[in-house]
């Protein structure tokens, strides 16, 4: 049995049942700290680990806003950075925008190991643990690419009838790691995740307060939850979210439609991911990558393509939101 195993079965023996959000935080945070989970030989593959297209794609995004809202003094924000790669292809756009090389890159992680790994990429970044650790001072562009899935999310439901009508209950992780329901307070039901909500409200706060606007994008749904999304994933496969701790990855749907309202600023979108790197442009991306390519090379970039923006693939499921402040003006690839 691996240390956090162990540690976490002695905590649910001294302290009962751990509620499925603190299970997840403590399976996560682990997990994070202690590998490189991206590419083919780690366990999943996110959209700028498969083509530069969509770093650059998001660094004309971040100029053209920028530019729109006046060049002011800003700072750019990345949560969750995963191995640097996506701030390293934006900068590489954005930065032949006159003034822009004077923006500061603010980076909030909490993984030793990813933290170095993102130094090696980016190498003028500043680290926060928080997004409330940043600083204050001027406006914020936020980016955050399959951040939100990877916090903590709770499970509650009514107990069904007729033992506890009206009573609600909530999942929990019981002894040898057991999902159970037990009876709780808690008033809503569904899905939700208080962590998400959390740095939601606070990039909408700091938007209200400092300006800026954040770009979000995920795996996920507005509207109605589609029910429970846990999953874990290892070596590209799908794993058991209540089995080996800290050594799959565990994640659920984004709700974007809580995150906005939790905000409280102006949202644009979600949009569907296929849907908005078309209106950025990634097929003339794609052509211009192409036309200096080797056959081999023009078919892995076609291959990228499809992958990141097909219905079947990463287009649909995956969704693009933007956050504004007050005055900013609406962001590329939100207006139909
Ligand atoms: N954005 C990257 C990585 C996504 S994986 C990409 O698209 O490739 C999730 C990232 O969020 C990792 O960098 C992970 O270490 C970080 N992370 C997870 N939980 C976090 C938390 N509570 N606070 C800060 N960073 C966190």
């Amino acid at each position: 049995m691996s240390a956090l195993a162990a540690a976490l079965r002695a905590r649910i023996a001294a302290d009962g049942p751990l509620r499925l959000d603190h299970w997840m935080a403590a399976c996560n945070a682990h997990y994070y700290a202690t590998r490189d989970p991206f590419g083919t030989a780690g366990d999943f593959v996110t959209a700028p680990e498969i083509s530069q297209m969509f770093g650059e794609l998001i660094g004309a995004w971040i100029v053209d806003l920028w530019v729109r809202a006046g060049s002011p003094p800003c700072r750019l924000v990345e949560l969750g950075p995963g191995r640097g790669t996506l701030m390293t292809d934006a900068l590489r756009v954005a930065q032949r925008v006159p003034g822009f090389d004077a923006v500061p890159v603010d980076f909030v992680e909490t993984s030793p190991a990813l933290r170095a790994a993102q130094a090696t990429r980016v190498p003028g970044a500043v680290w926060h643990a928080a997004f409330d650790d940043v600083p204050d001072d001027r406006p914020l562009i936020v980016i955050a690419n399959e951040f939100f899935d990877a916090l903590p999310v709770r499970h509650a439901r009514l107990a069904p009838l007729p033992s506890r009508e009206g009573l609600g209950e909530e999942q929990f992780v019981a002894t040898d790691f057991a999902p159970v329901w037990l009876s709780s307070d808690t008033v809503r039901t569904g899905e939700w995740s208080d962590a998400g909500e959390t740095v939601a409200a606070a990039i909408g706060t700091r938007l209200r307060n400092q300006g800026g606007a954040a770009l979000i994008i995920d795996y996920g749904y507005a509207g109605e939850s589609p029910g429970d999304t846990v999953q874990a994933m290892r070596g590209h496969a799908t794993a058991d979210p209540f089995r080996d701790p800290g050594e799959n990855d565990v994640t659920a749907h984004v709700d974007f439609t809580a995150l906005a309202q939790s905000a409280g600023v102006a949202a644009h979108g979600p949009v569907p991911q296929g849907v908005w790197l078309a209106r950025l442009g990634i097929e003339a991306r794609t052509a211009a990558l192409k036309a200096r390519a080797t056959p081999t090379q023009a078919a892995g970039i076609e291959a990228a393509l499809v992958r990141l923006t097909a219905p079947q693939q990463m287009g649909t499921l995956f969704k693009a939101m933007a956050l504004t402040a007050p005055g900013w003006p609406v962001p590329a690839g939100f207006a139909a």
